[in-house]
């Protein structure tokens, strides 16, 4: 299910362009548009819910399917030698867009947070 106001089911859909990277029936892979890193990607559920908390049993196995496609797709896209993954979960962590997405960045050494 997609919501018509949300930006990345905006993006899904295709009225809003980005740079895809990969895309499947379940989930979607974006380059971000303010990159953090060499390598920032977006992965993102083709199913819009906010946090994890409610992605329900569906939503539970889809995140799980991306966390199993997440290492080819990144080691596709320059981060031969690790990466990064962050899941912003709400406003004090910084989440500006409220449809659940997972940050890989790497294709360089990556300092603290
Ligand atoms: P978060 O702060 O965890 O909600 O991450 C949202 C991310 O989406 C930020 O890193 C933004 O730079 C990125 N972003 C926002 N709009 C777009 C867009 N149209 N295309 C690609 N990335 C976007």
């Amino acid at each position: 299910m997609l919501d018509e106001k949300c930006i990345f089911c905006r993006i899904i859909k295709g009225e809003i362009p980005s740079a895809k990277v990969y895309e499947d029936d379940w989930m979607c892979v974006f380059k971000d548009v303010e990159p953090k890193a060499k390598v920032h990607l977006l992965a993102v559920p083709k199913t819009h819910f906010k946090l994890i908390e409610e992605a329900g049993e569906d939503g539970m196995e889809m995140l799980s399917y991306m966390l199993t496609k997440i290492p080819a797709i990144a080691r596709e896209n320059g981060c031969e030698n690790g990466y990064r993954l962050i899941i912003n979960q709400g406003e004090d962590a910084g989440q500006t867009v409220f449809h659940l997405h997972i940050h890989i960045l790497g294709g360089e050494k990556l300092g603290d947070l």
